[in-house]
C-alpha cells in the first residue's frame, strides 16, 4: 500500500482521457510548504494568511513580519507558484478569541475583504508585503469573500496603490495575478463581473454551502443540513466554472469539497481542472483522476447537478 501512494506521488495527475488536472495544496504557515510538496502538489491555490494574524491579542504583523512570512512560503515552494490570500478574520475566526465578536451575526459582518476594505492602511501594508515577496517566486493574490461592484473597485484600487508606493519607495516587488474567491452566492451568480476584474476565481466551497443554505458552518445544531450536494449549491459552482470556460480563465475549487474524493469525478465531469486542498487529501484525489475518464463524465455530471437528488445519482457515475 505505501509503494502503492508513493508511485501515485510520483505519477503526474492526468486523466484517462489525457486531461492535465492542477493538484494544489491549502496551507496555513510557510513550514506547511514541505508537506505540500511531500504531497506532490504542484503550488500552493491557498495560503491562508489570516493565521498570522490570529491568536497575537490583536497586535497585527507589520510589513517585514509578513513579507517575511509570504517570502518564506514562496522560496519552501521552490519554484512553484503560491496563492496568497488576503486576511479573512471574522466570523469563525476571529482575530482574538478571548473576546466575543461585538457584531451580532458575525458570518455576515465585518469579515475578510469587508474588513481588509474598512482598514485601509492596514490592508495596504499586507498588500505591499505580498506583492514584495512576488519578487522571490511566482506569487498570485487571492481575494476572499467579495459579493459587490464597489468591493472589486476599491480592492483593485488599493492594489494598484500599494504598487506605485513601492515603486516611489524604490522597493523590488515582483508580478502578481489576482484573483476573487467565489463564497457568496451573489458573487457565483455573478461570475462574468469577477471575471472581467480578475484573472482567475476560486470557488471557497465551505462558505458557499454555508451562505446558499443560510446554515452556520460552525454550529452543530444545523449540522445535518450543511449539504455540499444540495443541489443550489452543486448549480451555483456549475455556473461559476461554465462562466470561467466561457471567458477562458482558470478556476479553481479550495473549499474541503475540493479534497473529497467522493466528489473528484462530478468536479471532472463540470469542467473543473484545478483543485486546492489539505496536502493530506492529495494522494485520494489524485487516484480518482487517474481512473477517471473526464469527457465521459460530462453528461453524467450535467445530469446530477439537474437532479433534485444529486446524491442518488452521484453513486451511478459511468
Ligand atoms: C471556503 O470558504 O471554502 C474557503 C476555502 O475558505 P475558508 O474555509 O478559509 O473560509
Ligand atoms: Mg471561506
Amino acid at each position: 500500500q505505501r509503494q502503492r501512494l508513493a508511485q501515485i506521488a510520483s505519477t503526474p495527475a492526468v486523466t484517462q482521457d489525457g486531461q492535465p488536472i492542477e493538484l494544489l495544496a491549502n496551507i496555513e504557515q510557510p513550514a506547511d510548504t514541505a508537506a505540500a510538496l511531500a504531497a506532490s502538489a504542484v503550488g500552493v491555490g491557498l495560503l491562508r494568511s489570516e493565521f498570522l494574524f490570529m491568536g497575537r491579542e490583536g497586535r497585527l504583523p507589520d510589513e517585514e513580519e509578513q513579507y517575511a512570512a509570504y517570502s518564506a512560503a514562496v522560496q519552501g515552494m521552490r519554484g512553484l507558484p503560491v496563492t496568497i490570500r488576503t486576511v479573512d478574520v471574522g466570523a469563525d475566526k476571529p482575530l482574538d478569541a478571548r473576546h466575543p465578536s461585538p457584531h451580532q451575526n458575525p458570518a455576515m459582518s465585518l469579515r475578510a475583504i469587508r474588513w481588509s476594505l474598512s482598514e485601509p492602511a492596514m490592508f495596504l501594508v499586507q498588500l505591499r508585503a505580498i506583492l514584495r515577496a512576488a519578487a522571490h517566486g511566482p506569487v498570485q493574490m487571492l481575494i476572499p469573500m467579495l459579493a459587490h461592484g464597489s468591493e472589486i473597485r476599491q480592492t483593485l484600487e488599493l492594489i494598484a496603490r500599494a504598487r506605485a508606493q513601492l515603486q516611489a519607495r524604490g522597493q523590488a516587488h515582483g508580478p502578481c495575478a489576482v484573483g476573487a474567491m467565489i463564497e457568496i452566492p451573489a458573487a457565483a451568480l455573478t461570475a462574468p463581473l469577477f471575471l472581467r476584474h480578475f484573472d482567475f476565481l476560486s470557488i471557497g466551497t465551505n462558505d458557499l454551502v454555508q451562505y446558499t443554505l443560510a446554515i452556520d458552518r460552525a454550529d452543530p445544531a444545523v449540522a445535518h443540513l450543511y449539504d455540499p450536494l444540495h443541489p443550489a449549491v452543486l448549480r451555483l459552482i456549475a455556473g461559476t466554472i461554465a462562466a470561467g470556460r466561457a471567458h477562458g480563465k482558470p478556476v479553481c475549487v479550495c473549499g474541503e469539497m475540493a479534497g473529497d474524493a467522493a466528489m473528484t469525478a462530478l468536479l471532472l465531469g463540470l469542467g473543473l481542472r484545478s483543485f486546492s486542498m489539505h496536502p493530506a487529501r492529495i494522494l485520494a484525489v489524485k487516484q480518482q483522476i487517474l481512473q477517471s475518464d473526464a469527457s465521459r463524465l460530462a453528461a453524467w455530471a450535467q445530469a446530477v447537478i439537474a437532479s433534485d437528488e444529486p446524491a442518488e445519482l452521484l453513486a451511478q457515475r459511468p
